[in-house]
């Protein structure tokens, strides 16, 4: 399979994010702080960022503050933020600037439960992307096929896809103010990970869809892999040429699994 070959040897820091998606209460973000960030003082070299629930994040981010003067590169994300970049009438909505005023750095758009759940369609999500880098917010676009899609044979062209949705609204230069995370629907959660050869195809595809539009953001974005990662496999899929890191969901809830997974994209 062809592939975009990073002329300038760009090293990309490997990124692994924690969704916890709809699971915690608030009496466990003091003891998950501690254990994250004590697993993660003994690994340097990754850039890391746990998104919990929305009526966390604001003491989420409140208590890393107490390790601020640690070096941890450990940041707070949402996981989902409004498409509409003001504020109004947008009952239950969550503008990207509010997640930027509660010290929120990243945010995740287009997650496949919001795309089947919520029908978030292709334009919605590039919306959300773009009023996210409004925000100074660094949005990780998720994109990745059903298992009927894969089926039938329409993987690389619903994924490339969900790709060219975004650039095409924000151009691919901006791109690189965020991530990309290839999650196949089938992998999440399934305890049945894409193999890490066939993960690479289509990581190598996406990155080379960016090259068609900007070297310089090919060569910066990280593009991430999701969809039943866990310590045991992470290292498989970080020695990938183009996998910058891993979006994590079930094994993200224990500090201890992250942290690990943190670890195995330290050691690449
Ligand atoms: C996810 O929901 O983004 C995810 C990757 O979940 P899991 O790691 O549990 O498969």
């Amino acid at each position: 399979m062809a592939r975009f070959v990073d002329t300038v040897s760009r090293m990309r820091t490997p990124l692994v994010v924690a969704n916890w998606k709809m699971h915690g209460r608030q009496a466990l973000l003091g003891a998950y702080v501690a254990g994250v960030t004590s697993g993660l003082r003994r690994v340097s070299g990754v850039e890391c960022a746990i998104c919990p629930p929305t009526p966390y994040l604001a003491a989420f981010a409140a208590s890393l503050q107490e390790y601020r003067g640690e070096r941890i590169a450990l940041g707070v994300g949402a996981q989902d933020c409004s498409s509409e970049q003001s504020d109004g009438a947008y009952t239950g909505e969550v503008g990207a600037a509010m997640l930027a005023d509660v010290a929120c750095g990243w945010v995740i758009v287009g997650h496949s439960e919001r795309r089947a759940r919520q029908h978030e369609d292709d334009e919605l999500v590039a919306r959300k992307f773009e009023a996210a880098l409004e925000a100074g917010l660094a949005p990780i676009l998720c994109v990745g096929e059903t298992e009927a899609q894969r089926q039938s044979g329409k993987a690389g062209d619903v994924v490339r896809g969900q790709l060219l949705a975004v650039m095409e609204r924000v151009g691919a230069e901006r791109l690189a103010g965020g991530a990309v995370a290839y999650e196949p629907v089938w992998a999440i959660g399934s305890g049945q990970p894409a193999t890490p050869e066939s993960a690479q195809d289509m990581h190598g595809m996406l990155r080379l869809c960016i090259a068609e539009r900007s070297d310089t953001a090919a060569s910066a974005v990280r593009i991430l892999y999701g969809g039943s990662v866990k310590p045991d496999n992470a290292g498989d899929f970080f020695v990938q040429p183009d996998i910058d890191g891993a979006l994590v969901g079930g094994a993200s809830l224990d500090p201890a699994s992250f942290c690990a997974i943190a670890a195995a994209a330290a050691a690449v």
